[in-house]
């Protein structure tokens, strides 16, 4: 054993690969009808009776995904579960089941990943997603961890990328760029740290941005209440890359163009304030920052009554026709084609 400041942590190898899934999974109660097979036989069994299924999958890989140096692992298994419930969100359903599979190295302990676990817990039990199964693994550097999550929906409500129309208007929820803007406010302690480990974080006040980049919530709340109203979007995508990227998704695959005016694009003063410090524009940070995990989706102009009283919900913009392209509406209305520059791991940071 080896000790963590106080605690005593324990090697993964003292409990064996069997051992280690009846820890991270013990006292797992399904809560989904749909549910009929969890954990524990060789594969889980699903019935979804009369609805479409959806699937996704997201990997996420230490060093190239998360930094543990400002990463707490608890944080990150909460956001790891969150990335996949949003990917259900932007199609419109309800996330129900979820599998998780681990490739962990040997620097990693017991304790460790069952905080890791804590935070994947924690999200399945607040959106009422079973987990029903996995695989673990020994890694031989750092630690994978792969998501699959299973959702389901209505035949009638299912909401693609590719059904924007002309004449649509675009919204997104909640304020982007706050978890870009909490990025760059990590790394830069993590470079001050490396080069003066005595010098305090100077994070104070910047909760609510760091909060956006390690803890996000996917929008499911936001998803409901456009049910409610009797809304279905036209086209939704969830913001994982940026707005930019999103938006060039929307009207690429529906074959539209779009315009969306800057000073519509909802900022929260933190995420501004924080931008010029940096000397970024706060519009900037909103197209190209990404990991918001807000909802951008098209409405019909029919559904601007229904809408228009929602908290909750921005108009930025419109949809166009192809031709017209995707522009940005500056402040002094002038006309500047979108570009995507969403974080790419395939691509040198430049
Ligand atoms: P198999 O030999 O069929 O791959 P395993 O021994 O890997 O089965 O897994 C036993 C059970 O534990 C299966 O139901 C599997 O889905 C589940 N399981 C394995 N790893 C995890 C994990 N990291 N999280 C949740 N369930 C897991
Ligand atoms: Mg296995």
């Amino acid at each position: 054993m080896t000790k963590d400041n106080e605690r005593e942590l324990t090697p993964i190898s003292a409990l064996g690969e069997f051992g280690l899934i009846d820890r991270l999974t013990s006292g797992i109660r399904l809560v989904n009808t749909s549910t009929i097979k969890g954990i524990g036989d060789d594969a889980a069994v699903l019935d979804y009776n009369d609805k479409l299924t959806l699937v996704s999958t997201d990997l996420l890989i230490e060093n190239i995904h998360f930094d543990l140096v400002y990463t707490p692992l608890k944080h990150l298994g909460y956001k790891a579960a969150v990335v996949n419930i949003s990917d259900i969100a932007a199609m419109n359903g309800t996330p129900k089941q979820m599998t998780v599979s681990l490739a962990i190295s040997s620097k990693f302990s017991l304790e460790a990943i069952e905080e890791l676990y804590a935070g994947i817990r924690l999200a399945c039990d607040k959106y009422h997603i079973d987990l029903i199964g996995g695989d673990t693994s020994a890694s031989a550097s750092g630690l994978v961890i792969s998501i699959t999550i299973l959702g389901e929906i209505n035949k009638d409500q299912v909401v693609y990328r590719n059904t924007a129309a002309q004449g649509d208007i675009i919204y997104v929820t909640g304020d982007l760029g706050a978890a870009y803007m909490g990025l760059l406010l990590l790394e830069r302690e993590k470079h001050v740290y490396k080069s003066n480990p005595e010098m305090q974080p100077d994070l104070e006040g910047r909760d609510y941005l760091l909060e956006r980049q390690l803890k996000p919530e996917p929008r499911l709340a936001q998803i409901n209440l456009l049910r409610k109203n009797g809304i279905k979007p036209t086209a939704m995508i969830d913001i994982s890359d940026g707005l930019a990227s999103e938006i060039i998704h929307i009207c690429k695959q529906s074959g539209v163009g779009a315009q969306i005016y800057e000073d519509k694009i909802p900022l929260d003063a933190m995420t501004v304030s924080v931008a010029e410090e940096f000397s970024i524009l706060p519009a900037v940070a909103a197209l190209s920052g990404g990991e918001d995990y807000e909802l951008l989706f098209t409405i019909h102009q029919n559904d601007y009554e229904k809408i228009k009283n929602l908290k909750d919900f921005t108009p930025i913009g419109h949809i166009t026709d192809k031709h017209s392209g995707i522009n940005l509406v500056g402040k002094n209305g002038e006309m500047v084609p979108i570009k995507a520059q969403g974080w790419d791991a395939f691509k040198e940071n430049d």
